[in-house]
């Protein structure tokens, strides 16, 4: 026999569309999940770091290792829901808009900004030297 109230309850969320949105996205939508993904989809897009989402969940009281952070920042960018932006050999973004568009880095302010890919024209390149030509290959 059972007991219909031992079986396992929807986890109460801000935001049920984003549980809908990690099952769709084949992940497991536990709790730590769902907080993630409240703090990294629930605003607008942005470029985020391992260390900072781990600052705003400690801040948002979700209890999580930068370990869990990053590992989750990887499912997420796996699963299509991110897409990861690496600035140089050890220090990454993760971007909620996974659209094709480009980046600049502001070192500076340790910040990525978006270039949309509309607004990237390549023009009047100047005609190489005479003795320069290139040949196709
Ligand atoms: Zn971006």
């Amino acid at each position: 026999m059972t007991d219909r109230s031992l079986a396992p309850r929807p986890i109460p969320s801000r935001s049920p569309c984003l549980t809908a949105v990690l099952r769709m996205a084949g992940l497991r939508p536990t709790r730590q999940r769902v907080a993630l993904a409240e703090l990294l989809f629930g605003g607008p897009h942005r470029h985020v770091s391992a260390e900072q989402l781990h600052v705003e969940a400690l801040g948002a009281h979700v209890n999580v290792s930068l370990a869990t952070i990053y590992n989750s920042l990887h499912q997420f960018r796996e699963a299509g829901l991110l897409r990861e932006v690496a600035v140089d050999a050890s220090r990454s973004y993760f971007d909620t808009d996974t659209s094709d568009h480009h980046h600049f880095y502001l070192e500076d302010e340790q910040r990525v900004i978006d270039i949309p890919s509309s607004s990237i024209v390549i023009q009047n390149l100047p005609e190489p030297p005479e003795r320069h030509q290139h040949h196709p290959c």
